[in-house]
């Protein structure tokens, strides 16, 4: 069912449709938080009164002109600015794509963009998480990460459980003290690099979870399941760590009641906060995750 929504996600018409449509829109604002950085800012701060953290994501990927990624930079670098003017640094940080910095045009690009982008962050103190996007890119972000994370250490990335290669990529990332968000994968991967199944994803998440704990590095745990979370805090317990030595992260508009009871059992909790209007291919992907979203939505239209 993942697999189709998300093939049928890339058909112009479907497209059209998912944009025209107005019982998609409920849906599309309970996962988006606005189509500007005011409202999303406005939403970052009554996340951090419930003390919640934040990481502000300008939905956007795959931009095809250097003029789009320059454009992509000036946006990050606003967001960065307004974040400290707000004095929100310690809470509230950002969330960046390397193809919206420019990488399917070149790593230079996209590497160029990433160090002005870290520059501005480090003259306020802020942190900048890259996302990991489909397994073509993995190398690439990896190679880039690395090499800048050389002169500027205020930068992390993310990992995909589903990929057959990540433990030996959480290897390399603990080596050099890079910090990881751990992910399930949100993409569609041929058999070849991911683990379908559910089951296999999950036991993989977890060891990979175990691993990150015991590296004495600021990771993040970035999932919704609560079997897992509950696995984590466990597994944190039972080796004496910390509970501020981790943060788990959780997207805009899923499991709210979970975010917040971490935080009063006195964890850290980071919500991944999207505004913009491009938010089609970040909102398919949250429709994929959940096939019951899109049932709803197909049973209101039999209905209508
Ligand atoms: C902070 C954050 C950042 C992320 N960054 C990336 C990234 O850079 N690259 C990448 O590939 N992926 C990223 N993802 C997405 C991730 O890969 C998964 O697709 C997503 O988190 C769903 O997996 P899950 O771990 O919640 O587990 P699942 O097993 O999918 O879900 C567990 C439970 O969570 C709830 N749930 C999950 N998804 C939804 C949904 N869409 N709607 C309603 N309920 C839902 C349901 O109750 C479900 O039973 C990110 C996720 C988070 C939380």
């Amino acid at each position: 069912m993942r697999a189709l929504i998300l093939k049928l996600a890339h058909l112009r018409a479907v497209e059209n449709f998912v944009r025209r449509s107005r019982l998609f829109r409920g849906l599309v604002r309970r996962f988006i938080a606005g189509d500007t950085l005011e409202e999303a800012l406005r939403v970052s701060e009554e996340l951090t009164q419930k003390g919640l953290l934040v990481t502000l994501d300008n939905l956007g990927e795959n931009t095809t002109s250097e003029a789009e990624a320059h454009a992509a930079k000036d946006t990050y670098i606003g967001m960065l600015r307004a974040i400290a003017k707000r004095g929100i640094a310690s809470s509230t940080n950002i969330s960046i794509k390397l193809t919206q910095c420019g990488l399917d045009l070149s790593d230079e690009l996209a590497r160029s963009v990433l160090e002005e982008v870290l520059d501005v962050a480090a003259e306020h103190g802020n942190f900048v998480r890259v996302d990991m996007e489909s397994s073509a890119y993995v190398d690439r972000t990896l190679d880039i990460l690395e090499a800048v994370f050389q002169t500027r250490k205020n930068t992390g990335t993310v990992l995909q459980s589903y990929l057959y290669r990540t433990p030996d990529d959480l290897e390399r990332l603990i080596r050099i003290g890079m910090r990881v968000r751990l992910v399930k994968g949100a993409y569609l991967e041929p058999p070849s690099v991911a683990y379908r199944r559910k089951r296999d994803v999950d036991r993989a998440y977890i060891q990979l979870t175990e691993r990150m704990l015991q590296s004495g590095i600021y990771h993040a745990i970035a999932t919704h399941d609560e079997r897992i979370i509950r696995h984590t805090k466990d597994f944190a317990e039972r080796n004496g760590l910390a509970r501020d030595s981790f943060e788990f992260q959780m997207l805009y508009g899923i499991r709210r009641d979970l975010q917040e009871a971490l935080v009063a059992e006195g964890y850290r909790v980071r919500v991944y906060v999207p505004f913009g209007d491009r938010w089609y291919p970040y909102f398919t992907r949250r429709l994929a995750e959940r096939p019951a979203n899109v049932l709803f939505i197909l049973k209101a239209l039999f209905r209508a």
